[in-house]
Parts: C-alpha cells; structure tokens; sequence
C-alpha cells in the first residue's frame, strides 16, 4: 500500500532538482573583460563625469532605460538602497507616514526607518495579495507622504486607483518591482506607473548580478536626486545651483560596481527567455494540478502580465478535508531540496512571509529614535495584530507559494511536482491518522 513520505513512506523523488543558475559563458566573458581591465568602479565622489560612474554603469542604466520604458534608470547596489534612496528622493522625514503591505520583503516597509519616516500597513487585495486601494484609502491621513506599493509574487498591483488616491492626495508612489521584472500593467512594465520603480539584481530574482538594484523613474528631477543620494551628494550640489530643495541630499554610498554592470548587461538581453520558462512552467504545473478541488492557482487579471517569482496557490481547507500546514508538509516530504539549495530547504511552503507589523521591531517600537518615537511624530499607527486581517488569513490558512518554476526546471520535474501533489492529495486523509 503507498504511504506518504511524511508517514514513512517512499518520496516521489529524491534526486536533488537542478540548481538555481542563470550565469552562462557570457557573463564569465563580460565579467573578464572587465577584471582584465583593472577598472572594477570607475565611480567618483566629486563633481566631474565620473560621478555617474564608469562605462559599463552606463551602458546597463541605458540598456535598462530602453527595455524597461523609462526616461532613466539609477543602478544601486540593492533594492534596499533603492527603496531607501526612493523615500530620501521623496523628501520624507520624521513626521511622515508612508503606507505599505505588510506582505512583503521587510525591506519595503524599513526603507522609511532610514529617513525617520513612519510606515503605516494597509491591508491586501485577497485575489492578487497586493495593496488594496480601499484599505489604502482608510490609512491616509495628513501625515502621509508616499505609498510603497508592492508588485508581490511577479503580478502588479492594480494601478489605476492607487495612482488616482495618489494624485487626490499628492503622495509619492514609489514601485517595488523586486519580484516584477517586466510585469505588465495595461501593456505597460511596472517601474514607470508611479514616480519611481525599483527592482533587485540579488541572486534569487528572475536576473541578478549577485546583489544589485534599478530604479526607473521618468521624473528628471527625482532622477538627480537620486543619483545625488546614490553617490555622496553633498560634494556635488555646491556645483548645482538651481537645486533649492536640498532635503536629504546628503548622500551614501549606493554605487554598483563596473564588473557588476557588466554582468547586468548580459543577464538583460536574457530575460525574455527566462521570463517564458518561468510563465511555461506555472502554465505546466497549474494545468496538472487544476484536477485536484481545493487547490486553486494564481488569478492573473486579463490585462495583466504575471512573471512569477513563485507561484502563489490558495488552498481551501473546506473542500481539501485537511489542514493546509499539514498538507504542504506532506507534499514537501514527498520533494527533493535543489542544488545550492540544500541547507536552506524546500521550493514550497505555506504562507508567504510573516506579517510584517508582527515583527519585533514593530511590536516594540524601539527600532529608531525618530520615527514613531520622534517628537514630530502626531500619529498614533498601529501594529496590532488583527491590523490587516485579508494578510493575516492568507498567511494563516490560505496561501502556499512554490519556487518550481525557477531555470532550469523542466516538465519532467514538474511532473514529479505534479505527481507529489496528486499523491499527498489521495492519501490525505491518512495524514489525520496521527
Ligand atoms: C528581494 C526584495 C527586495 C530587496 O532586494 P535586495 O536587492 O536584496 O535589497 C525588496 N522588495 C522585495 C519585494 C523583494 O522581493
């Protein structure tokens, strides 16, 4: 008699999958080049060409700028100091409160610690699990700013109202398209809908340059700002004298480095296809598992492109008969981890992350001095739990998100997915045995 793998019984599959890697021979050429050249950052904190870094910056800025439909592109080192740099562009500062999903990268919301800004967490759509303009709605008050609205899982946000709450109220949006390379929206890619986009080049989104971040913005003067945020500015602005508003131009050290660039430059001409194995391979799986009642892929709006950096499922305890905890612990049994992978575990599980007002940090309000500490601060913003109760439910119950889809699995690997799936599902109730 078949026993499931977390009762005892055989795995569908043991074989590691295959690891995680979209470098090729072309990025070791172009990284060579580059270290063959001696100039590893061309970058200078002072006021001359190089300020904008070196050639191969610019190359990938312009080639981003092209593909992403934006007037510029800012590469950072990471998204996180992109988004950082988006709030510091934005003019926040203590007082402020900048309204984003708790569902999330911790980064998207802690980008407003940096600049003594407050986040404020307004609850989720529960169809595409991004912000709900309603509940945005509900949270602003005087004291908002910004939005950060959040393109989660690879599918975006539904722009139009959240762009109209914006306009009505002057707020800044600020795009995290982390998980969104060339999601589109109405026909056009997330990164340019609002004032700024940010995107991550680390090592586990759709293209990386180990770490690394892009920012798009078709507004001339964020994109000075930023660039002035991004590389010391407050060596440069003696020299622009028609900046007035100097608010949060003192500036870091955010600069992507020349070998990175360049390894930037061929991942980009590669998206496109990975993209498509990531779309195909959802496709593949969703098709398989669409036989199994209870167990309900991603909704994909009709004039939106999903680009799925995992595949979120929703799981109906009602019509499954077990609990969905104990159900994805028993497919994940049945599964392999993936070279590179194997210390840190299985592609699937249930939830996504942990609310994140229910971190420590917001839990005890101690994390800066100034932000919901500061003198200036006249809100009073909650992190209770129960604050968004559509996050809480799906992470509690609902949602399971999986990493399958990744280059280069293929359908014979999905088909032990597909077949770990179907497994657990007729044998589930005997996970109630025990
Ligand atoms: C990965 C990610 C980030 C942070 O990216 P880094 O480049 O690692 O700083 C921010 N937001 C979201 C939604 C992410 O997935």
């Amino acid at each position: 008699m078949t026993q499931l793998a977390i009762m005892g019984g055989k795995p569908v599959r043991t074989k590691l999958f295959p690891a995680y890697n979209t470098i090729t021979k072309k990025e070791e050429k172009a990284a060579l080049a580059v270290l063959r050249s001696g100039n590893l950052s061309q970058f200078i904190g002072d006021w001359c060409d190089d300020f904008f870094g070196g050639p191969k910056v610019r190359e990938f800025e312009t080639a981003w700028s092209e593909k992403f439909q934006a007037r510029h592109t800012v590469s950072v080192n990471s998204a996180t100091s992109g988004l950082i740099a988006a709030i510091g562009a934005a003019g926040l500062g203590p007082g402020d409160e900048v309204i984003v999903s708790p569902y999330t990268m911790s980064a998207s919301a802690s980008c407003a610690f940096a600049y003594g800004a407050v986040p404020v967490f307004a609850d989720i759509q529960e169809d595409i699990f991004t912000l709900d303009p309603a509940s945005i709605e509900e949270k602003i008050t005087p004291r908002t700013k910004a939005i950060v609205v959040v393109h989660i899982f690879g599918h975006p946000a539904d722009m139009d109202p959240i762009l109209a709450l914006a306009r009505r109220h002057q707020l800044t949006v600020i795009e995290d398209c982390a998980q969104a390379p060339l999601a589109t929206y109405k026909g056009r890619p997330v990164g340019t809908l609002g004032d700024m986009g940010i995107f991550s080049l680390n090592y586990h989104k759709h293209i990386h340059t180990g770490e690394g971040g892009m920012i798009t913005t078709n507004d001339d003067a964020l994109a000075e700002r930023l660039r002035l945020i991004r590389n010391h500015g407050e060596v440069a602005i003696d020299s622009l004298p028609h900046l007035h508003d100097l608010t949060n131009l003192w500036g870091q050290n955010y600069r992507l480095t020349e070998l990175q660039c360049a390894i930037g430059v061929e991942q980009l001409h590669r998206l496109d296809g990975y993209l498509s194995q990531r779309i195909d391979n959802c496709g593949y799986l969703a098709e398989k598992l669409a036989k199994l009642p209870g167990i309900l892929p991603p909704v994909e709006y009709a004039d939106c492109r999903h680009v799925y950096y995992v595949q979120p499922y929703k799981f109906q305890e009602e019509l499954v008969d077990v609990p969905r905890d104990r159900f994805i612990q028993a497919v994940a049994a049945e599964l392999p981890s993936a070279y590179l992978r194997e210390t840190t575990g299985k592609l699937i599980g249930a939830g996504y992350v942990r609310p994140l007002y229910l971190q420590r940090i917001y839990q005890e309000k101690n994390v800066t001095r100034c932000s919901f500490n500061c003198p200036r601060y006249q809100g009073k913003t909650s992190y209770a739990k129960g604050l968004c109760p559509v996050t809480e439910r799906m992470h509690e119950e609902e949602l399971f998100t999986h990493e399958y889809m990744r280059p280069p699995m293929r359908k014979a690997d999905l088909d032990d997915v597909a077949h770990a799936f179907e497994k657990v599902y007729e044998h589930r109730h005997t996970l109630l045995e025990s």
